[in-house]
């Protein structure tokens, strides 16, 4: 078989591998290795494509806010369309979850009270027996994640890496100071660094090339788009309860999406929608929203994979030349051109900026190492 030599090799095009690959390409030649037909099949083309500062972990919050700029100013021909739209984030809560409320309000940044009436005049569906309390998130915005994805792929091509898809690296051993990856593709890939962005697959590739896995656990997150009957939700914010257990989102159209916002234990696969975790979307929506459901016209579920304290995973670990680019979880859009920017520091060896320096310890790999 052939034997086919870069300095880098990227497994997974999703958004943690397109993103990787775009800012180590100018300095390394690299091939993106993806199992798939396309690239974003799994978990980075099912998202709800929101950026919200106060959300995640405490290393999600600040790749988050790092990344802030790119989307609101990316490079000049990154993207033929806008990456950012505004749409703010309300939270609302009940009576039970006044005092959940306070300290979010308390804890978060740039997060404002509103009273009940200040929240049904932005999202009238609101039920007054339900809302007790509010809070807004008004920076909060929608990414263009397919014209993100795209951007990325594309910089990475630009700059001479190849995209090898229907490439699934089936077996993966290092000799001779070099990694070597035999794809379903009936090839062979060397390089002598090797990146894990492999989404809820990171483990098993890890166990792959004999090197300690992390504890990654993918999640199944579920979602479903409805027609919203009389309301017009267009310039509606984001909503969703205090307690993270459902959230609906304007989409295009007219559309709502909605979500139960469920956590389920997954082995990784290609995640479909449960008919259980429709209903309880559409029960909990429907407590908080007077929005009648006739139909729904299209479900989904995608795997929203965490580390075992829930931050990213950047960088080197114990096996020389493998990096890890896992545990996105629910925030892998709205952290990806920071994180990726940094993953790109970490393995040229070259001193990040000083907004992603305090990322580097809590994303560090090695912490997981027994
Ligand atoms: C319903 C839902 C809502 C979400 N909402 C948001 C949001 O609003 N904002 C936000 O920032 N994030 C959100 N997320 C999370 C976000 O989508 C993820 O964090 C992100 O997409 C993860 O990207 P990834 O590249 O790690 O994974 P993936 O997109 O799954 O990519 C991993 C890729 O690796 C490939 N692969 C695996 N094994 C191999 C192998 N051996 N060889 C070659 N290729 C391989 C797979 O085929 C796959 O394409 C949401 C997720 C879900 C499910």
């Amino acid at each position: 078989m052939d034997t086919h030599r870069f300095d880098a090799l990227v497994i997974g095009a999703g958004i943690a591998g397109a993103t990787a690959a775009a800012h180590l390409a100018p300095t390394h030649r690299l091939a993106l290795l993806e199992a798939e037909e396309v690239a974003g099949h799994h978990t980075t083309g099912r998202s709800a494509a929101i950026w919200i500062l106060n959300y995640g972990t405490a290393d999600a919050r600040l790749l988050t806010a790092a990344s802030r700029g790119f989307f609101e100013d990316p490079p000049r021909g990154f993207a033929e369309t806008p990456l950012a739209h505004r749409r703010a984030v309300l939270t609302v809560a009940d009576a039970a979850q006044r005092a959940a409320l306070e300290a979010t309000l308390a804890e978060g940044e740039g997060l404002e009270p509103l009273s009940p009436e200040e929240a049904r005049a932005l999202v009238p569906a609101l039920r007054a027996d339900y809302l007790a309390a509010a809070s807004i998130e008004r920076d909060a915005f929608d990414i263009d994640v397919a014209a993100l994805h795209q951007g990325f792929l594309r910089q990475a091509k630009a700059a001479g890496g190849v995209l090898a898809l229907r490439h699934r690296a089936g077996r993966i051993w290092r000799a001779g100071g070099l990694w070597h990856a035999e794809t379903s593709g009936g090839a062979v890939f060397a390089a002598p660094v090797l990146v894990n962005a492999a989404g809820a697959w990171g483990d098993e590739v890890a166990r792959l090339a004999e090197v300690a896995p992390l504890g990654l656990q993918p999640k199944r997150r579920t979602a479903l788009i409805l027609d919203p009957g009389r309301w017009d939700s267009a310039d509606w914010p984001l909503v969703g309860d205090v307690a993270h257990s459902w959230y609906v989102r304007p989409e295009a159209r007219r559309k709502l999406m909605v979500s139960p916002a469920d956590e389920t234990d997954s082995e990784p696969c290609d995640a479909q929608p449960d008919e259980l975790d429709i209903a309880i979307a559409i029960d909990r929506m429907q407590q908080a929203l007077d929005i009648p459901v006739h139909r729904v016209e299209h479900r989904w579920a995608g795997l929203r994979t965490f580390t075992p304290d829930r931050g990213l995973a950047l960088g080197p670990c114990a096996a020389p030349g493998f990096f890890w680019c896992v545990g996105q979880g629910g925030y892998g859009i709205q952290t990806a051109p920071a994180a990726g920017r940094l993953l790109a520091h970490l393995i040229r060896g070259t001193e990040p900026e000083a907004e992603l320096r305090a990322a580097v310890p809590l994303t560090d790999p090695r912490r997981f190492s027994t």
